[in-house]
């Protein structure tokens, strides 16, 4: 695996420059940096990383409003750079998919954990989403086959049993899957239905 991409967003130029080192110490690929929301969500656009660092408030467009756009788009997880006096700030930042924060000043003893823990937390978020994607399409591909086979047990005077093993024996003879054969044996009758009905 390559090195981790991360991008530092903070106001405070000496503070980002901090970051960034610790960052590049620890091993990390710093890949862009910004001072302000709205560059934030130009950058992520660009380079996609792994992990945004981002201070909380920025002149335009705060920390917060920027993590929500982002990771919208394009599913970037956030750790919130935040002072003390923010803490209200942090509660609206509940809904917003950050992964933790950080309060100023930021020590590298706090951060390279802070930024561990948040690229692993996304990488078990990444996989739970895969996980549940494959689910949903499982789920599709039982009801297209459950559909199939009911055509086939009307069409050619079956049983359930006989008509599973009808698809499965032509899926395997045809290097196809279910979901597919289910798929055209559901457009097959379609165009019958279409065809008569002309
Ligand atoms: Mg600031």
């Amino acid at each position: 695996m390559g090195k981790l991409r991360i991008m530092v967003v903070e106001d405070e130029s000496i503070l980002r420059m901090d970051i960034k080192e610790m960052l590049i110490e620890a091993g990390y690929h710093v890949v862009a940096e910004a001072n302000s929301g709205d560059k934030a969500i130009e950058l992520a656009a660009l380079h996609r990383p792994d992990l945004i660092v981002m201070d909380i408030k920025m002149p335009r467009m705060n920390g917060i409003k920027a993590s929500r756009i982002i990771y919208q788009a394009y599913q970037i997880p956030v750790l919130l750079l935040t002072a003390y006096s923010e803490r209200d700030l942090v509660e609206e930042a509940k809904n917003a998919h950050i992964l933790g924060y950080l309060v100023k000043p930021v020590s590298e003893r706090d951060l390279i954990p802070a930024v561990e823990i948040a690229l692993a937390q996304a990488s078990r978020l990444k996989t739970m989403a895969n996980d549940i994607k494959k689910m949903e399409e499982k789920i599709e591909d039982q009801k297209l086959i459950q559909r199939a086979k009911g055509i086939l047990m009307e069409v050619y005077q079956v049983s359930e049993e006989q008509a599973f093993k009808i698809l499965r024996s032509y899926s395997m003879n045809n290097g196809k899957s279910m979901k597919v054969v289910a798929d055209s044996i559901i457009i097959h009758r379609r165009l019958e239905t279409d065809v008569t009905a002309v």
